[in-house]
């Protein structure tokens, strides 16, 4: 059995970075309250890497940002690599707490530029329902009309000379569907594709994929760029492929009639995670054996 180790994968250059500004601010701060407005980058293990470390993390599917942020009365605030809107800034602001601002520089660009044409102008913001990036712009102004499928952009009213603009991390192939469809409807639109580089590398990566029996994506549930990898993969024609937390995810018969087998990661995936499971392939490659680690890594930094 080969295995491809698919590049680029893993950690993009705004999750290495949040994950620095949050170890910083730990330091920084070690005798108030530090507390993450949601999760810092989209991997439950470095999650409680940080929990571990004494940081409180507020996480709640049903809460808002800016609901989340009732709960917090003094101490630092780190806003996750998703953004937040300007009103959870503002509210932080009012509520006295130290701000500590960990948002993807990719992720602030959307957000200038959708603030600069809500001026005058509406926008099509193709994105996820209930993902935090997608809140923080949507929160911007309510000129921002969110959009996820074919459907939903068919049912939006007249809009006014609107700008097209997209969440960072979706398949690129979808999205593209979904820009043609808004353009058909609305001609005189303006068109910014925000997907960022680092999710087109990666995914272009599996897209070229050749002659692969089995694609292994390794990442979160909770991520969305994990999850694109894997529809990828789907889309490149790969018979089978699997999102899979870690190792002790795998199983036996995800490899049965494999000659070749890839392997990437989401942006949000530590590069120790997806080590264990090359290793895991690599050994099964060479001996036929099938034998999973005891435990996950001990540090996922
Ligand atoms: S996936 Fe893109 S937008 Fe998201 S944190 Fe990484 S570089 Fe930034």
């Amino acid at each position: 059995m080969e295995i491809i180790k698919v590049s680029p994968r893993g950690y993009c250059r705004g999750v290495i970075q949040a994950i620095q500004i949050a170890k910083q601010t730990i330091q920084d701060y070690p005798d108030i309250p530090v507390y993450m407005l949601g999760m810092i980058v989209h991997n439950q293990y470095i999650v409680q890497e940080f929990k571990k470390a004494g940081v409180i993390c507020l996480e709640d599917n049903h809460c808002s940002r800016l609901e989340l942020l009732d709960q917090i009365d003094h101490g630092v605030v780190i806003f996750t690599a998703h953004g937040v809107s300007d009103a959870v800034y503002k509210k932080a602001e009012d509520k006295g707490l130290i701000i500590v601002d960990a948002t993807c520089r990719d992720v602030k660009t959307t957000h200038d530029i959708v603030r600069e044409h809500c001026k005058s102008h509406d926008v099509i913001y193709i994105g996820k329902h209930n993902h935090p990036e997608a809140e923080g712009v949507v929160g911007l102004s309510n000129r921002v009309y969110l959009v996820s499928s074919l459907e939903e952009a068919s049912s939006l009213p007249a809009l006014d000379h609107p700008l097209i603009t997209c969440q960072t991390t979706l398949s690129m192939m979808d999205t593209e569907k979904l820009i043609r469809h808004c353009l058909s409807l609305y001609p005189d639109a303006i068109l910014m594709n925000e997907i960022c580089n680092a999710t087109t590398i990666r995914q272009k990566a599996v897209l070229e994929l050749k002659n692969v029996d089995v694609l292994i994506v390794v990442g979160d549930p909770h991520s969305n760029n994990s999850n694109q990898l894997k529809k990828c993969g789907v889309d490149a024609g790969i018979p089978r492929s699997y999102l899979i937390e870690h190792a002790l995810e795998l199983k036996p018969e995800m490899l049965k009639k494999t000659d070749r087998i890839a392997v990437t990661s989401g942006s949000s995936t530590p590069s120790v995670l997806t080590e264990q499971v090359i290793s895991v392939l690599n050994q099964y490659a060479e001996t036929g054996q099938f034998i999973l680690p005891d435990a996950l890594p001990s540090s996922m930094f």
